[in-house]
């Protein structure tokens, strides 16, 4: 790889040019963990991902660029976007499995290949969105909290299972993959159980 200004050769993930300080582009081989500097595991710590982000952001910020170029300028852009997809998909659980999945070849959200999950548990779902609408409406604050208790618990209890079956690399990506499905669902459930508690 060579600096796209002053030609001199670069190391492949080098965000500024040694010799001439230029910005080079972000390299599309960095995963969202290298960009931040963790390192890529399941368990990480949001304190040091949130301090991560903002270091990183720091050296990308354009009041840094104003005096550049528009190529440069440009270049700043790509890199604080890549930084914030980083910051985004790693800072939440559910997103940083299936992206870890997804560094193993195995797509969880995508539409063309969807995981398929159990009957059971397709009708449990089924069953507690029917529990959910018949309490919209109703001043039913104890069993709307009882209900969010029980699927919080289920959705901590798959994350650490999904967590530790990612960090031990185990090898049945199809398991790993059906709990992460999963958790999307239950995920689903909580956000239209937390915006019913603000309904009522
Ligand atoms: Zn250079």
């Amino acid at each position: 790889m060579a600096c796209w200004r002053c030609k001199s050769s670069l190391e492949s993930e080098a965000e500024f040019c040694p010799l001439c300080q230029t910005i080079q582009p972000p390299s599309p081989g960095r995963t969202y963990f290298d960009r931040l500097g963790v390192e890529s595991c399941f368990q990480q710590d949001l304190h040091t991902l949130v301090t991560r982000h903002r270091q990183e952001q720091r050296r990308f910020h354009p009041d840094r660029f104003v005096s550049k170029t528009d190529a440069e300028r440009r270049l700043s852009l790509e890199h604080a976007t890549a930084l914030n997809d980083a910051y985004r998909v790693l800072r939440d659980p559910c997103l940083r499995a299936e992206y870890m999945l997804r560094l193993r070849g195995c797509e969880v959200g995508s539409e063309d290949k969807q995981v398929s999950l159990s009957p059971m548990f397709l009708m449990e779902v089924m069953e507690l969105r029917e529990v959910i609408d018949e309490l919209r409406g109703s001043d039913t604050h104890v069993e709307r909290g009882q209900i969010e208790r029980d699927v919080a618990l289920r959705y901590e209890d798959i994350l650490a299972r999904l967590g530790e079956g990612l960090d031990n690399n185990s090898d049945n990506v199809d398991e790993l993959a059906q709990l992460a499905a999963q958790l999307r669902y239950l995920k689903r459930i909580l956000e239209d159980l937390q915006s019913l508690a603000e309904a009522i």
